[in-house]
């Protein structure tokens, strides 16, 4: 009995912190802007900067933020200005948003909802959006693709999105926010105008994907798979059962389904002999090579290489190509783009254009996995 009060407490314990509403994203984090200007879009805001002051923003009113001697200096248009060492700027409603210039001579303008945080930070300006979960997840997948995609296609992205994010949602608990808006974390160019996938991920609130042991999977995905994902044990030496390689017969005839590089059969000799090769030189035929289904090594007689580091120091789009040595060149012809490892976009696309569900594309990709309530994960600690 007393065991089991423990275990209760525990998981309680963990689900508050986990299950946040809000996600504090840092902004333009690979820009280093040096100044800002706060723009109301929708509502009012309440600016908090000095204890027992506060000052109401409302649209027309641009707010100019910018570093002064180590401090945060905020300017308002009627000469309202002041110093501070970190300013928030509250919306008075959950639907009030706001627009973000940075740099002045940058024009990039872009829209967010929820609160905007500012201090000024190594020579930088950090500039934090505390955005609904469902927001934000919005905005990821808009980031992520383009328009004219199939509904449950959306969806699925909205899934692998909000399992990603609660994954790494301490990833920057060190820097004061949870996740960044480059691909480090995930794209977010804040708010997404566009109604269907604001409806996906709507439809999808709240839905991860957990493992077998029920928590939350790695949601690796990449643009095309050529045929055949990859295992992530190939790729990144860790193994994860629900990370396998699958046969894809979708994505055959997508954009990325193949590419093609020619290089001269001297630079080839150069590159492998720079990595060790020693063997003949006089016969080019020896170093084709034939990649039926995906392997992890290029051969040429005794001689042997990581694909992924080809593929790597030779900025190739895939490690699924064969070697074709014809006269005094090489033809690499390979196939998909990425590292291979989880849902294959691309492949993932063609299915929802087929007819199959957000559920089913997910189920085909991740193997063994579980669609559920963020509120089923669980946490292991000591990882
Ligand atoms: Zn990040
Ligand atoms: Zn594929």
């Amino acid at each position: 009995m007393f065991k089991k009060l423990i275990l209760v407490a525990i998981s309680l314990t963990l689900s508050t912190a986990f299950i946040s509403a809000q996600v504090r994203v840092r902004l333009f984090s690979d820009k280093a802007p040096e100044s800002a200007v706060f723009s109301v879009t929708e509502g009012e805001y309440v600016i908090n900067a000095f204890s027992g002051e506060t000052l109401i923003v409302t649209k027309g009113e641009p707010v100019i933020l910018t570093r002064y001697n180590g401090k945060l200096a905020v300017k308002m248009r009627n000469a309202l200005g002041f110093l501070c060492d970190s300013v928030l700027f509250k919306g008075k409603t959950s639907d009030d948003s706001f627009s973000l210039r940075i740099n002045g001579n940058v024009p990039v303008r872009q829209y967010y909802s929820g609160d905007l945080q500012c201090f000024p930070d190594l020579g930088t300006l950090v500039l934090i959006n505390i955005c609904d979960v469902e927001k934000y997840i919005s905005g990821v997948v808009r980031a992520e693709g383009g328009n004219g995609k199939n509904f449950e296609y959306f969806k699925t992205q909205a899934v692998i999105a909000r399992t990603y994010m609660y994954k790494y949602f301490d990833k920057h608990l060190n820097d004061r926010y949870n996740v960044c808006d480059n691909t480090h974390c995930q794209a977010f160019n804040g708010l997404s105008s566009d109604t269907i996938i604001n409806m996906a991920a709507l439809e999808t609130q709240g839905l991860v994907i957990l493992g077998k042991d029920s928590t939350l999977i790695v949601s690796a995905f990449h643009s095309n798979c050529g045929g055949e994902t990859s295992s992530s044990e190939d790729v990144w030496l860790t193994n994860q059962p629900y990370l396998i390689s699958v046969v894809d017969p979708y994505c055959f005839s997508s954009r990325n389904a193949t590419w093609e590089k020619r290089i001269s059969l001297y630079e080839w000799l150069e590159y492998l002999k720079k990595s060790g090769y020693n063997g003949k030189e006089d016969d080019p035929s020896a170093f084709s090579f034939l990649q039926k289904s995906r392997l992890t090594d290029y051969t040429t007689g005794s001689f042997k290489m990581p694909l992924k580091t080809l593929r790597t120091e030779m900025n190739l789009r895939s490690t699924f190509f064969s070697v074709i040595a014809e006269g005094d060149s090489i033809t690499l012809k390979g196939r998909g783009y990425g590292h291979g490892v989880g849902l294959c976009q691309e492949g993932a696309m063609a299915m929802a254009a087929k007819g199959f569900n957000y559920q089913q594309i997910i189920d085909f990709y991740y193997i063994g996995v579980l669609i559920s309530d963020i509120k089923n994960a669980v946490v292991i600690i000591n990882e």
